[in-house]
């Protein structure tokens, strides 16, 4: 007998270089003390930002544009899986190749297929954030065949054999005399005498790739956007590598994220003005490459789509998380985060750093992958990745959201069939002060400890080192020294003795203190009725002065009809002057 199982299908999470090896805190505490690397992020994204805050204020429309933006992507993310086949209809019609990807192995497994009927060694690349998420590149390279990245900064990575530590600009964590050197230990034939000076940097570049752009058969993308109602996809770049790799080889395969489309061509023009001023602060970016299908004798005649989900459904089964996929990747997020700018891409772990990383890698694997669930603490929820967000993508509320998903995993609240973690320093910290605080002899048996914390404090009345569980704390900040008496005692002995008080020396004197208050209530009731008064007159009178200006308009208007008038007869009469001479002309 066959056995039916009903219910809901299974969570598919998403795997690949969306992963942290390690947490974000211990990552981000190694990297707060590289200097070098602190100063380029701060002078990069420094000047981004002021370049992108210049081109938003010449756009008197910039928060319709934001609140269109996000109202698209809201439609896409409700009609998802219609979109999604309107797309593969139109791409399929026009001559591409559709194919599905439930995660990064899939994915990567695919491109390899279509690249090993090419029988190819070497493939070129357009920066693409999918194929890094899938770790496309490290999985060619282990089945013999190298993806050369045509990008100048990818291109600089990966010849450093180092890692992306921003979505736009990978390389910002690196200087020019750093590349400079890698330039001169990686790029065959590079001129030995090369500069630092970026023009020199990136013509070296240029004469590296051309050779490779027009000896290769296989090109790999990724994709900005997808129109569903006309199977088109769209690449946005700067420097001209792309259209190379989208026209001069044979087999184009782009990687393309499910959440990538918008229903109409339409709907494309508002991201094609919200994503350059966002990311490179650019009213218009250089190259805007798209592509429907197969044109013959024009372009790649072998093209293929790879639609990718790696656990873009689960987040989108998230209220409140789906709108991370909303995002655009441009950036404008990391520029502005007082988090980022100190800790840098790196510590995120992920190909997504950032706000937005701080969020879409743990939905995309689920908050409770281990290393994950340190990320939507990387945030001071200070909200200006929020107020700079293009598609109005509401991180510091997900953060929050998220973290509640991750202290409810920790307690056994989480995913149906998650098991409750072990119990972390946290826990332990949280369980101790709960006894200790429901407890009044144990409290005391921790108030005895105050004399030994003063004494810890020192001279400066600070203590900045704490021994074990608890040195995460001084670690970073310092603990004012306790107080001489806790309050349990003060209150004690105050509410015992305070009849004895009142009558001995130390009584207060309520009626001399009365007194007191009251000659200072007169003296703030006067100086109050002063203000008020100074405002009354001073509103008054420019009340005044606004129906003088009101009066006198009439004035000015009859003014202006006289002038009007003579001038009209001056213009008839030099009318009549320049008819004359044409007359006369002729
Ligand atoms: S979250 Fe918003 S600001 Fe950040 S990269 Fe995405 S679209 Fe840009």
């Amino acid at each position: 007998m066959t056995v039916t199982q009903l219910g809901m299908p299974k969570v598919f999470h998403g795997t690949g270089n969306i992963v942290a090896e390690e947490s974000f805190t211990s990552f981000a505490g190694r990297e707060l003390k590289n200097e070098q690397l602190r100063a380029n992020l701060g002078f990069a994204t420094h000047t981004i930002r002021e370049k992108r805050a210049n081109v938003v204020g010449e756009l008197p429309d910039w928060e319709d544009l934001r609140t269109a933006g996000s109202e698209i992507k809201q439609e896409v993310m409700a009609r998802l899986p219609e979109l999604l086949e309107q797309f593969e209809k139109n791409f399929t019609e026009r001559g591409g190749h559709v194919h599905w990807a439930r995660d990064a192995d899939e994915a990567n497994q695919i491109a390899l297929d279509i690249i090993r009927e090419q029988e190819v060694e070497e493939v070129i690349k357009i920066k693409s954030m999918a194929t890094q998420e899938t770790g496309l590149n490290e999985f060619l390279e282990e089945q013999g065949i190298s993806a050369v990245e045509t990008d100048l900064a990818e291109e600089i990575v990966q010849m450093g054999e180092d890692k992306p530590s921003h979505i736009l600009v990978p390389a910002i964590h690196r200087n020019r005399s750093e590349i400079r050197d890698i330039f001169l230990k990686k790029m065959p034939g590079v001129n030995p005498d090369i500069s630092d000076n970026p023009a020199e940097l990136a013509e070296a570049s240029r004469h590296h790739l051309r050779e490779k752009f027009f000896r290769n058969k296989v090109a790999i993308s990724g994709a900005n956007f997808g129109v569903a109602d006309s199977g088109t996809l769209t690449i946005v770049e700067s420097e001209g590598n792309g259209r190379m790799c989208l026209t001069l080889p044979d087999t184009l395969i782009s990687f393309m994220g499910i959440e990538k489309l918008v229903p109409t061509f339409q709907d494309l023009e508002v991201f094609l003005q919200l994503l350059p001023r966002s990311s490179t602060g650019e009213r218009m970016n250089p190259y805007t490459s798209m592509w429907s299908g197969v044109t013959p004798g024009d372009g790649p005649q072998n093209l293929h789509v790879i639609l990718m989900d790696n656990g873009r459904t689960a987040a989108l089964a998230d209220e409140m998380g789906r709108q991370a996929l909303h995002c655009i990747r441009c950036s404008a997020c990391m520029n502005v985060c007082p988090v980022y700018e100190r800790a840098g891409g790196h510590a995120y772990g992920s190909v997504y750093p950032g706000p937005i990383g701080a969020i879409l890698s743990p939905l995309l694997t689920g908050v409770e992958a281990e290393e994950n669930n340190s990320l939507p603490y990387a945030s001071s929820l200070c909200g200006a990745c929020y107020e700079a967000c293009p598609v109005k993508i509401n991180i510091p509320d997900v953060l929050v959201h998220l973290r509640g998903k991750d202290v409810d995993a920790k307690h056994g609240k989480g995913e149906e069939g998650t098991k409750r973690q072990a119990p972390d320093q946290m826990d332990a910290i949280m369980a101790g002060a709960k006894a200790m605080f429901s407890n009044s002899k144990l409290l005391g048996l921790a108030e005895r400890g105050l004399p030994a914390g003063r004494l810890a404090a020192g001279r400066d009345h600070k203590i900045n080192w704490l021994p074990g569980l608890v040195g995460g704390w001084t670690k970073y900040r310092d603990i004012p020294e306790p107080p001489k008496q806790a309050f349990r005692h003060w209150w004690k002995k105050n509410k015992k003795n305070g009849s004895k008080q009142r009558a001995g020396s130390e009584k207060v004197d309520i009626d001399a203190l009365m007194a007191k208050n009251a000659g200072l209530a007169d003296q703030l009731h006067n100086q109050h009725a002063s203000e008020a008064q100074d405002q009354r007159e001073g509103a008054e009178k420019q009340a005044q002065e606004l129906k003088k200006e009101q009066r006198r308009d009439p004035e000015i208007a009859r003014r202006e009809n006289e002038l009007l008038k003579d001038t009209e007869s001056d213009s008839a009469e030099n009318q009549g002057k320049a008819q004359g001479s044409q007359e006369g002309r002729d």
